[in-house]
């Protein structure tokens, strides 16, 4: 891991300035270019960041949790789904699904999901950083960049690719 993960937060936090101003850079950018450039830097980043030596997301960020979700991971567990949202579930104050706590139930303590096969779409998406219109979620991966290595590599590595 590049990084240290106990840094990472306090570190983000006091380049926050720098990274919405490179954030505002990407929005002037035709979204195909965008798209490639982060594209890019989610791979390099990903060539030598493993996740399963992170798992921050998953100690951290709750995810939102769809009605297909939970059929997917009630069914991988064997659970009926109204078993599955009293065991596991609560609703936020945006009225969505949210696992009750966190660290999340399905983290285990080598940092290997159990869900890993039927996890949440958010989970698969996270961290955003190689999907399509990125342009539109780049607010969304500056407060990322305190939660994921990853991404706090992309904003580092963005000045030389402007
Ligand atoms: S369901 Fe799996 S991938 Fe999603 S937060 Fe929990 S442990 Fe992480
Ligand atoms: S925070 Fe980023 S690097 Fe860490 S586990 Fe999640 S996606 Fe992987």
């Amino acid at each position: 891991m590049p990084y240290d993960l106990n840094q990472l937060h306090s570190r983000a936090h006091s380049k926050k300035r720098d990274f919405k101003l490179l954030a505002q850079k990407v929005r002037k950018l035709k979204p195909q270019k965008a798209d490639e450039l982060f594209r890019q830097l989610h791979q390099e980043a990903f060539e030598h960041i493993d996740c399963l030596e992170c798992a921050n997301c998953c100690k951290g960020l709750g995810p939102r949790i769809f009605d297909a979700d939970i059929a997917r991971m009630s069914s991988a567990l064997k659970m009926k789904t109204s078993d599955f949202v009293s065991t596991y579930l609560r609703i936020d104050e945006d009225g969505d699904y949210v696992f009750k706590s966190m660290p999340c139930p399905f983290l285990q303590d080598d940092n290997h999901c159990i869900v890993y096969a039927s996890r949440p779409k958010a989970c698969r998406e996270y961290p955003h950083t190689d999907q399509k219109n990125i342009r539109s979620v780049l607010s969304l991966c500056v407060k990322n960049t305190e939660t994921c290595p990853a991404v706090f590599q992309i904003f580092e590595k963005l000045p030389g690719s402007l």
